[in-house]
């Protein structure tokens, strides 16, 4: 198990350093977030062990477990799953990042209830760039709106978006929802917002993530196998 996860971690890192270099983007210009929901804590004791400290969890529950269990390790836990109204406060409480905040009614929640001795919550927003039906995640028209007022609540820093484009295997597709994800951002720091993490990118689509300037790549599959 423990040299499958550290051989695992070994490739993707590869992977996300020949995506850098196919864009002539610098090795470090791409965060790696290790998706371990469903996994055991012992799958993330071994991914630690092979020098990855940042994790990401869906299942708030579920995370704020895993959190306690490995308080021993210095881990740095993002929240990126769905947010209902009566789990704010734990997200708020445990997590040191959110990137799945849709609506103003959760980021004031999580505002307000994020503990004054923690640094400010560092948070993204998730948008629905494809349009995809059932998907959270604001909608791109409405994306400026909410990112100007959760950039004034006081116990959050907005760094950026989300996106979750629907898996295709067509690249060039691919490659378009990333772009339009892109221009986003863009227009929120061509806004003056101080914006620096472009979420985007999961086992199937890091490379074109990457390619269109993902910040952050979200991965569980290539780490920890199938779920
Ligand atoms: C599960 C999940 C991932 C990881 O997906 P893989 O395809 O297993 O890499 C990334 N982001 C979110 C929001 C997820 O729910």
């Amino acid at each position: 198990m423990s040299t499958s996860v550290s051989a695992n971690l070994a490739q993707v890192r590869k992977r996300i350093e020949l995506a850098c270099l196919a864009t002539g983007r610098p090795l470090d210009a791409v965060k790696l977030l290790a998706v371990s929901k469903t996994m055991p804590a012992q799958a993330i004791r071994d991914a630690h062990a092979a020098g990855q400290l940042v994790f990401g969890e869906n299942y708030i529950q579920e995370g704020v477990d895993k959190i306690a269990s490995l308080a021993d390790l210095s881990l740095e836990w993002h929240c990126i799953g769905p947010i209902q109204s009566n789990k704010t406060k734990l997200v708020a409480e445990n997590f040191a990042w959110v990137h799945s905040i849709d609506r103003l009614k959760t980021a004031e929640r999580l505002s307000a209830q994020r503990p004054a001795e923690l640094p400010p919550l560092q948070v993204c927003l998730q948008v629905n760039v494809d349009g995809g039906s059932n998907k959270s995640g604001v909608a791109p028209s409405e994306l400026m709106a909410l990112a100007q007022a959760v950039a004034q609540l006081p116990h959050l820093q907005l760094r950026g978006i989300m996106t979750i484009p629907e898996p295709t295997d067509n690249e060039a597709a691919a490659r378009a929802v990333h772009r339009q994800a892109k221009d986003l951002f863009d227009s929120l720091k061509a806004s003056g917002l101080d914006v620096d993490t472009l979420s985007m990118g999961m086992t199937g689509d890091l490379e074109a993530a990457i390619a269109e300037g993902s910040t952050c790549v979200r991965v569980g599959t290539a780490i920890f196998g199938h779920r």
